[in-house]
């Protein structure tokens, strides 16, 4: 199929692109990796598409204080390339994992925020990591926390009329470490179930606090705080013996229905593997003697 026909406009500045977006007709477009198979499958026909590539100071990408922040036509692989993306670990663990390299070279990070696809990588590592999305709007600029920000499948605090205008991701502090996961049937595809986990402990090895995100297993990414979970592991927090607890956890938030590639069941098993081992290696990547495994 090919797309209906549609105006083109390609505004210099934000305001610019505020006015195009006024009335709710046009899209935008940023590295047009989802929004063009859409338009071509004709799942959705905007009036008008607004190409943000243009407009000044969108493509920043920097840390500012305690946050990396990356700016709204910042590519995915930009940010995968950058040093920057050391200072926030889930993000090189994840990004790999979005599409191929060549989607990721024009691909958006905040383009990959603003579709919101349930099983979305980088939508599930801005709520584990509790990031902030700064949206333009025709009312001005708001700051929203990410996991207030996905509400549904493909759907997001963001109206019609507003533009994501950046994302800012914490800056992972001394004994903090991560985990991240996904099962897709190829690399590339969309995951059947992933999770993000991100554990920090005191001094002496202690669980202050850890966090999951699971991804793909419900109509938008769901996040619990699972410090408990870690700290009734036992002190070695092994992953046979995490296994029942994510199993637990499992029964309690996925929900995705069964389909071509796997029931609900399938995925609740899934998810209970990845994240007992996401959180054991997050855990063990916390503590002060951390070494990489090699797994
Ligand atoms: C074959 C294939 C495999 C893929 N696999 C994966 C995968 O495994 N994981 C994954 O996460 N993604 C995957 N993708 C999607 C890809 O990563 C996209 O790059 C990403 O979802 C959207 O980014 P974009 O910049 O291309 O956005 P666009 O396609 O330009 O826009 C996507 C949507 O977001 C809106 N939008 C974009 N930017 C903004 C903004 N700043 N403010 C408000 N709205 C905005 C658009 O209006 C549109 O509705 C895949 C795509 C393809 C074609």
């Amino acid at each position: 199929m090919k797309a209906a026909s549609f105006a083109y406009v390609r505004p210099a500045t934000l305001d610019d692109v505020l006015a195009e977006l006024a009335g709710g007709d046009g899209k935008v477009l940023a590295g047009g990796q989802s929004l063009v198979p859409v338009l071509a499958m004709r799942l959705g026909r905007p009036a008008t598409l607004v190409d943000i590539n243009s407009v000044e100071g969108l493509d920043g990408l920097a840390r500012d204080g305690d946050v990396v922040r990356v700016g709204a036509t910042v590519r995915q692989r930009t940010l995968e390339r950058s040093p920057l993306a050391a200072a926030v670990p889930l993000l090189p663990l994840a990004l790999p994992f979005v599409g191929h390299r060549e989607l990721r070279s024009r691909g958006t990070v905040c383009g990959s925020l603003a579709h919101a696809d349930p099983a979305a990588e980088l939508p599930a590592v801005a709520c584990c990591l509790g990031a902030t999305l700064e949206v333009a709007g025709p009312d001005g600029r708001r700051r929203v926390p990410a996991e207030e920000f996905f509400v549904g499948a493909m759907s997001t605090g963001a109206g019609p009329e507003d533009v994501l205008i950046g994302a800012e991701f914490p800056i992972a502090g001394a004994g903090e470490g991560h985990g991240f996961a996904e099962i897709a049937r190829r690399h590339g595809d969309f995951a059947l179930a992933g999770v993000a986990t991100r554990v920090r402990v005191d001094g002496d090895g202690a669980v202050q606090q850890a966090r999951l995100t699971g991804f793909g297993i419900s109509d938008r990414p769901v996040t619990r705080d699972v410090t408990e979970l870690l700290r009734s592991a036992g002190p070695r927090r092994a992953e046979p013996d995490l296994r029942a607890a994510t199993a637990e956890l499992a029964a309690e938030i996925v929900d995705t229905g069964g389909d071509a590639h796997g029931s609900t069941g399938y995925r609740r098993r899934l998810f209970a593997v990845l994240a007992a081992r996401e959180l054991q290696k997050a855990h063990r990547r916390a503590l002060p003697t951390a070494t990489e495994d090699p797994s």
